[in-house]
């Protein structure tokens, strides 16, 4: 029998109903994640991006269970975890943790940071008296914080060392996946890169497995092994890190990639600007929802909805796209079609 993944999700679909009308009854959805399967193995990241509001945070914060799911399974090493009720599911919530966006609101003001790290490893019986004071400090140093810093209050931290905070008490617990939520995103460019060198040296020394999600391509190059691309709501391209950066085949993807700064003065990257806005996900398009946007969207596109399949030429294992497209334009051609 071979060994499950550390997390599998399954067909997760998230719909947020809306309420109207003078009885309050439900007028619609808000189809925020909507089909979307992968699965992370021991040690690895996996990044999920996409512009915002493409359902990526709703996907992080249902594998967490902060909001009952809508269909679909979530597994964690072998057991499924979606359906377990509250008091079953203590083991997952010990081994699954989260790195929000703003370490600012996700602290609480009045507490040390001593008591901050402590909480979980409390709550989950995991030590006590000097052995808890022991696993704190090794806690502060392994984020490379300075141990008497336990004293202080979040307040008298950058905001590059109150996300070091955060990191601290999401390794409390002893945990084995952890949910990075547009963890960098509000740090300044050199803090940011001090993050994620951080969060990769603790990956490497830990073994942790990482769900990074982001808006930016730029960031996650650096500490990736595998990219999902994700589009209103579903997944459109999902490959190693090498092969997504080097021969991306869905046109979504391919403009994503345009964007990304190149640190080379002397190379100038064709850049694909698309049209339109991001439809609605509460009515998506019909056939592919990326089709309103899309520069070589054609009959097909607008009524049979692509499914992931391997991508068409690529030699890459795992490398799946959802385009009906068999031959990739090049990005100078969808620059120009679009
Ligand atoms: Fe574009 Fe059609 Fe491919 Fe969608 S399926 S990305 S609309 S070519």
């Amino acid at each position: 029998m071979s060994t499950p993944r550390l997390l599998e999700v399954i067909a997760l679909k998230k719909h947020f109903p809306l309420y109207g009308g003078l009885l309050g009854q439900t007028t619609g959805y808000v189809y925020a994640c909507d089909g979307v399967s992968f699965g992370i193995d021991k040690g690895e990241t996996l990044s999920l991006v996409g512009e915002s509001g493409c359902g990526k945070s709703t996907v992080g914060k249902a594998i967490l269970r902060l909001y009952p799911i809508t269909d679909g399974e979530v597994w964690l090493d072998g057991k499924r975890i979606d359906n377990l009720p509250g008091p079953q599911l203590r083991p997952m919530r010990r081994r699954v943790q989260v790195v929000f966006q703003d370490p600012f609101s996700s602290l609480n003001p009045r507490q040390r940071v001593r008591d901050i790290i402590a909480e979980p490893i409390i709550n989950f019986g995991l030590a006590k008296g000097s052995e808890l004071d022991d696993r704190i400090a090794e806690l502060m140093d392994k984020v490379r914080l300075p141990r008497d810093a336990m004293r202080q209050f979040p307040h008298e931290f950058s905001g590059g060392q109150r996300q070091r905070i955060c990191i601290a008490r999401a390794l409390a617990p002893g945990s084995d996946l952890i949910i990075c939520d547009e963890a960098v995103s509000a740090l300044d460019v050199s803090v940011k890169a001090q993050i994620i060198n951080l969060l990769s040296d603790l990956q490497d020394e830990l073994g942790l497995a990482l769900l990074f999600i982001s808006h930016d391509l730029a960031i996650v190059e650096h500490l990736t092994h595998r990219v999902a691309v994700m589009y209103l709501g579903k997944i459109v391209e999902l490959a190693d890190r090498r092969t997504l950066f080097t021969s991306p085949h869905h046109p979504y993807t391919r403009a994503l990639l345009s964007a990304v700064p190149v640190p080379d003065p002397t190379v100038k990257r064709q850049r694909i600007i698309l049209h339109g806005d991001v439809p609605s996900p509460i009515n998506p398009p019909p056939g592919c929802r990326f089709h309103t946007r899309c520069p070589f969207a054609f009959d097909r596109c607008r009524s049979e909805e692509p499914i992931l399949r391997p991508a068409p030429n690529s030699p890459a294992h795992g490398h799946v796209t959802a385009c009906h497209l068999d031959v990739v334009p090049d990005t100078a051609e969808v620059a120009k079609a679009a």
